[in-house]
């Protein structure tokens, strides 16, 4: 039978909830128990594919083709298993399937409410199938938002349905330092406690989250006003990476607080692999700088996979990443890339929808070529790479993609023919993992050494297929085709010591402990070049 935990946010958003309960998944996966994970999010839109990274951060991809929010990928990352299309549920997908069914006459003219029908749509969704046993269950926001108010409710009857010792309620609160009386404050998670309570809901363990540590007796004050036995109340100081999250946590004894909260026995943790990554992170000999070259470089987390795939690679090489942002607007008007790209020993153009800043990135491009820097390419990097190829190597001086110009006369990048094109923009874009064939003899096999491997996609427009036989011709690799061969879904250089792009998005299947072969590929290339 599944058991399930429960991770809610007091105080403020962005305590990092999902690192907790993502933590907690590794813990218990070390201990040997099979652990899925899912994120309610209390938003209206019915996914977040259409949201702006800029204000939420990046769409992460499920392998099945969900586009969910970027916890996601912490959890993925964290818990090394892919999850699928039951993990990020919104708001807005619950109220889609009831209008659904109300439209359809599915409720036989009773009057369709909050409670009972929104709560039992969510309840339906908690973790269903019995393959796990823990179910890591995050509800985004914090108590006492009017939004999370059906949420919190949901699990408040569930845990009357499957029974106290089968769920466990996990709250990650702020516990603030004032500099000024030199103490940490309960209050505000007293606070947030007493409006749990008022919900029906207690919670069983208290992550508390503050800068700097807390002393015995604030967690002791916290417990009293929990109800809860003060080994109950552990703190998670900030960390310099979050990968240590997990670790810091089981030292307050984390793991074992959850498993007798649920009356589950398990074997001790085997972490070595975990704290391999963590000692080659901490034994750093080298630094390797990155360009990365894009347009939405102010919100770091609109790239974070891609942020964390780089980290993964570099740790595996004692490397200490340095990521340098690179705005592509500002590439294109005016600065000169030798200033931007010097001491840098790799560049990236990542994926990206939208003509802002793609002449900055095509020079991103051309000097990553030109100059032999190690270059990796995703989605839109790769496609962008064929226009710049197509306008300086093949002399097609008009060629683009056809989302940025739809009258060129050399749309290199086109529509897939099959696309459907319905008006509306959720949901219509080739999502999801997709099997690619990789040819003999090149970079990407030297990479992959598979001969056939999934990446996951997400993109409307590919590589013109009239183009192919032009682009080898001129030295260009389609080193990776579709089964079918329809669609070409990697290029490389011959004459180049690392230049390769793909349609797809590495940087999702990459985990800490076993980093991508595209990544790992660019980060030696990177480190050869400075040794050079
Ligand atoms: N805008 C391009 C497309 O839709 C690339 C998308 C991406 O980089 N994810 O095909």
């Amino acid at each position: 039978m599944v058991k399930y935990v429960f991770v809610i946010g007091g105080v403020v958003s962005g305590l990092g909830k999902g690192i907790s309960g993502a933590s907690l998944g590794r813990l218990l996966k070390d201990r040997g128990l099979k652990v899925t994970m899912q994120k309610f999010d209390p938003y209206l839109n019915v996914d977040p594919g259409t949201l702006n990274p800029i204000e939420h951060g990046e769409v992460f991809v499920t392998e099945d083709g969900l586009e969910t929010d970027l916890d996601l990928g912490h959890y993925e990352r964290f818990i090394d298993e892919n999850l699928g299309k039951t993990a990020n549920i919104t708001t807005g997908r619950i109220y889609d399937a009831i209008l659904k069914k109300e439209r359809h006459g599915d409720y036989h003219g009773k009057t369709v409410q909050v409670v009972p029908h929104v709560i039992s749509e969510i309840k339906d969704r908690f973790y269903q199938k019995d393959d796990v046993n823990i179910a890591i269950i995050e509800i985004g926001g914090t108590v006492g938002d009017i939004e999370s108010g059906p949420f919190i409710e949901a699990i408040r009857q569930f845990i009357l349905e499957k029974g106290k010792e089968n769920c466990c309620v996990l709250l990650v609160t702020l516990v603030p330092y004032l500099n000024a009386s030199k103490e940490h404050k309960s209050k505000p998670t007293q606070m947030t406690i007493r409006t749990m309570m008022g919900m029906g809901l207690m919670p069983d363990i208290i992550i508390c989250r503050s800068d700097i540590k807390i002393r015995q007796e604030v967690k002791d004050k916290i417990a009293l006003f929990s109800n809860l036995d003060p080994s109950c109340v552990i703190e998670n100081i900030d960390l310099p990476s979050i990968y240590e999250v997990p670790l810091a946590l089981e030292k307050e004894g984390f793991s074992e607080l959850v498993l007798n909260k649920l009356r589950l026995d398990a074997p001790k943790a085997d972490h070595h692999q975990w704290a391999n990554m963590i000692a080659n992170m901490h034994s750093c000999t080298k630094q390797i700088r990155i360009a990365v070259t894009g347009k939405y470089i102010d919100l770091h987390d609109a790239y974070l996979s891609l942020n964390e795939a780089v980290k993964h690679a570099a740790y595996y090489y004692q490397a200490e990443p340095k990521i340098v942002w690179v705005n592509a607007e500002e590439l294109e008007r005016n600065i000169n890339p030798d200033k931007v790209y010097q001491d840098i020993d790799a560049i990236i153009v990542p994926g990206g929808f939208g003509h802002r800043g793609i002449e900055g990135k095509i020079k991103a491009i051309a000097y990553a070529r030109q100059k032999k820097i190690p270059f990796l390419g995703i989605c839109l990097g790769m496609q962008l790479s064929l226009v710049e190829i197509a306008r300086n190597v093949l002399g097609l001086g008009q060629a683009n993609s056809s989302e940025f110009d739809p009258d060129t006369p050399d749309p290199i990048i086109a529509l897939m023919p099959d696309q459907q094109q319905n008006g509306n923009i959720g949901g219509t874009l080739r999502l999801g993992a997709y099997a690619c064939k990789i040819k003999d003899n090149t970079l990407a096999m030297r990479l992959y050494g598979e001969k056939v491997i999934m990446e996951r996609h997400r993109h409307r427009y590919e590589v013109n297929n009239d183009y192919r036989d032009v682009l080898t011709d001129h030295g260009v690799v389609l080193s990776g085709l579709s089964l079918d061969e329809r669609i070409v879904e990697m290029i490389e250089l011959e004459d180049h010591p690392f230049f390769i792009a793909t349609q797809a998005h590495p940087e999702f299947k990459s985990r800490p402990d076993r980093p991508h072969p595209l990544f790992k590929g660019l980060i030696k290339a990177g480190l050869d070049r400075k040794r050079e």
